[in-house]
C-alpha cells in the first residue's frame, strides 16, 4: 500500500510552502487538485514537473475518490488544494476518511493556512478558539444566536467579501459591540488587518466603496 501525503500550500505569498512540502510533490507522481491550472502555477514556479495532475474539486469528489484509492494501491499520491491547508475549507476529509477506512497510512504536513495567521494577526486572545469555517448561508443569525454561550472564545469566520457586512451587522445583532478584526488578503500586497470594536469597523468598511480579496472575520465573544 502506497501513502497519501495532505500537502498544505501558500495563501498568497508563494514563498510560504515549506521544505519538506516541496519534497513531497517533487516525490510523488500523481497529484490530485482542487484546480489543475493552480496547482500547475505552483509547480512551475517551483520548477517540479512531470507530474500526473488528477482534479479533486467538490462537486467530483465522490466520482474522484474510488479511482484514487485504486491508485494508492500501488502510487503515492499528494493532496493539495488552490490555497492552505487541504480539508480547511477544502475537499480534503472525505478522502483521508476513507484512506482510513481502507487502511491506508495518511501522512500530513503542517503548513499554511489563513485560519491560524488571521487569528494571531488579530491579537485577541488565542488560548480558546472556535474555528466555523464559512457560516450558513441560510439561517445565520440562528446559528450564531447558538453559540452566544459560548463565553470568553475567540470566533474565526470563513467569509467571501461580498457577505461580510452582512456578517457583521448579525454578529452585532447577537453579541453586540465586540472585538473584532477583519484579516484581508494576508501574506499578500495588499495584506491588511482592521481592529476594533464591531461598530468601529463596520464604519471603516462602510467608508469604503468596495472591500476586495479574500477575508477571515476573527470575534471575541
Ligand atoms: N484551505 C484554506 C485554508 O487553509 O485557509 C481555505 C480555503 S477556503 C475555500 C477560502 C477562504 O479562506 C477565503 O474565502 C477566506 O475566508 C480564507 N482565505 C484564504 N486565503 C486567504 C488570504 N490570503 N487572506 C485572507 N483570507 C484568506
Amino acid at each position: 500500500m502506497a501513502k497519501l501525503y495532505v500537502v498544505p500550500t501558500p495563501i498568497g505569498n508563494l514563498k510560504d510552502i515549506t521544505l519538506r512540502a516541496l519534497e513531497v510533490l517533487e516525490k510523488v507522481k500523481f497529484i490530485a487538485c482542487e484546480d489543475t491550472r493552480r496547482t500547475k502555477i505552483l509547480l512551475n514556479h517551483y520548477k517540479i514537473e512531470g507530474k500526473k495532475l488528477i482534479s479533486y474539486y467538490q462537486p467530483k469528489e465522490d466520482t474522484q475518490i474510488p479511482k484514487l484509492i485504486g491508485l494508492l494501491e500501488y502510487e503515492d499520491v499528494a493532496l493539495v488544494s488552490d490555497a492552505g491547508t487541504p480539508g480547511i475549507s477544502d475537499p480534503g476529509f472525505r478522502l483521508v476518511r476513507r484512506c482510513l477506512e481502507e487502511g491506508i497510512s495518511v501522512e500530513v504536513l503542517p503548513g499554511a493556512t489563513a485560519m491560524t495567521t488571521a487569528l494571531i494577526g488579530s491579537g485577541l486572545p488565542t488560548d480558546r478558539f472556535i474555528f466555523l469555517g464559512f457560516p450558513p448561508k441560510k439561517g445565520t443569525k440562528g446559528y450564531f444566536e447558538r453559540l452566544k454561550s459560548c463565553e470568553d472564545t475567540t470566533f474565526v469566520v470563513y467569509e467571501s467579501p461580498k457577505r461580510l457586512y452582512r456578517t457583521l451587522i448579525l454578529i452585532h445583532e447577537v453579541f453586540g459591540n465586540v472585538d473584532v478584526c477583519v484579516a484581508r488578503e494576508l501574506t499578500k500586497l495588499h495584506e491588511e488587518y482592521i481592529r476594533g470594536k464591531l461598530k468601529k469597523v463596520m464604519e471603516e468598511i462602510k467608508e469604503r466603496e468596495t472591500l476586495k480579496g479574500e477575508v477571515v472575520l476573527v470575534f471575541r465573544a
